[in-house]
């Protein structure tokens, strides 16, 4: 039998609406240098550039997110031994965590966390640099290579002015490039920083071990219920549904739904819209997503289940609960002690969103078929 390849994926994933946009198969294609495939502008998913190239390799097919192909050794090398863990993932701890750096903390999304790990690594000389995710317009990001806080706070900055509300918005945008921008990376020991549908095509890369996927010392995910479009007619609609005008939007969070930080009457007020309510923004294919907290991740990061300012942190591997460690007892960052009480209620939160998240799947892709 012949390998599959790209042209399956066309017709298995792309044709029923189901491509994550991950960027995995353009960034890991064996012909990558001759742009066989990639995105172009009006499509929602990779299409073939130039078909005549392709090496019929079958690594597009593979390590999509949407084939689940190198599932079971992903389960294998990630410890999923029952329902739970598949689920949940496997973790050591869950934890809630703030920066100690104001910097961090102010320009956060939550409890800035994630970019004060990967300063410290930096600092440390662990990795090299870490591939983050800036702003490029109002309507795309794009990956940047974050060598120092400097870069790390440019990636993570929130202006207040028109189009950077919007840039706001477009934080939780998934297709940042992020994963094509490692083959430019090569030597490097890198951190990576991605949304679970990201994460899951690395760690497929890792299990084929083909290049440069060995590079990638660690990677930190974030939780990740769903993503969405926000164009120009949608921020209109979006005005009309919610009253929201986004001028006055401030900041946007994601946790047990969208959080809109707004400037009220001289003052501030926030807005909270549940995911329910959403449909007519949320990317199509994040129906057909059923990991919400990055269960490859060595660390995973989210705001659900902890109080405002501080984040989520589950750390998953050997790797990951090191590290988190280390940026605690080093005074990176502080963890609030919880009681047991607080660590089951946080459990059954966040097994509740990742139980949502995989019946919102199932009933989508019985649709499809
Ligand atoms: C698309 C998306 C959806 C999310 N959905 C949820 C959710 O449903 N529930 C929940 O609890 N949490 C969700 N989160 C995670 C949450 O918003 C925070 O990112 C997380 O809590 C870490 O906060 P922090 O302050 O510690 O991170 P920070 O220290 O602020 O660092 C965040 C890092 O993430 C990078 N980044 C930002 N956007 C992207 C992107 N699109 N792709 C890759 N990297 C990116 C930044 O460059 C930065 O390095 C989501 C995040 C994203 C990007
Ligand atoms: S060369 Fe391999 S990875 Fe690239 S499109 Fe063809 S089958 Fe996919
Ligand atoms: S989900 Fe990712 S790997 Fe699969 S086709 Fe879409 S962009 Fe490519
Ligand atoms: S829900 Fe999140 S992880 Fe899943 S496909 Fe959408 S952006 Fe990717």
């Amino acid at each position: 039998m012949s390998p599959k390849t790209f042209q399956d994926l066309v017709e298995e994933v792309h044709e029923k609406g189901i491509c994550q946009e991950c960027g995995g198969c353009v960034s890991f294609c064996s012909s990558v240098d001759y742009n066989v495939i990639g995105f172009i502008e009006g499509k929602s998913h990779p299409v073939y550039i130039d078909k005549d190239k392709c090496l019929e390799c079958g690594i597009c097919y593979y390590i999509c997110p949407q084939t689940h192909i190198l599932d079971e050794d992903l389960n294998q090398t990630y410890k999923f031994t029952d329902f739970n863990t598949m689920l949940l993932g496997h973790f050591e701890s869950i934890n809630s965590c703030q920066s100690t750096d104001d910097d961090f903390l102010k320009h956060g999304t939550d409890g800035g966390v994630v970019n004060s790990i990967i300063n410290h690594l930096l600092e440390k000389k662990v990795i090299d640099g870490a591939i983050v995710s800036k702003t490029k317009t109002p309507f795309s990001r794009k990956a940047k290579f974050a060598e120092n806080k400097v870069d790390l706070i440019a990636a993570s900055g929130i202006v207040l002015d028109m189009s950077s509300q919007l840039d706001e918005i477009q934080k939780f945008s998934t297709y940042t490039h992020t994963i094509a921008k490692l083959n430019r990376y090569k030597f490097k020991k890198l951190a990576i920083v991605g949304t679970p549908c990201q994460i899951y095509t690395i760690r497929c890369m890792q299990s084929l071990g083909v290049i440069p996927s060995e590079n990638i010392e660690l990677c930190l995910g974030l939780f990740c219920y769903e993503n969405f479009i926000f164009d120009k007619l949608k921020m209109e609609k979006f005005r009309r549904d919610f009253n929201v005008r986004v001028e006055d939007i401030e900041k946007i969070n994601v946790r047990e739904d969208l959080m809109f930080k707004v400037k009220d009457n001289g003052g501030h007020k926030t807005t909270h819209i549940p995911f329910d309510q959403l449909n007519d923004y949320m990317r199509p294919a994040c129906n057909a997503c059923n990991d919400f907290t990055n269960v490859y991740a060595d660390i995973s990061f989210g705001g659900l289940g902890s109080n405002e300012g501080f984040t989520t942190a589950i750390p998953r591997t050997e790797k990951g609960k090191k590290i988190l460690m280390n940026a605690i007892n080093e005074g990176v960052i502080t963890c609030l002690e919880l009681n047991l009480d607080e660590k089951k209620e946080t459990k059954e939160l966040l097994m509740r969103y990742s139980q949502l998240k995989l019946e919102r799947k199932e009933n989508y892709m019985k649709h499809l078929t």
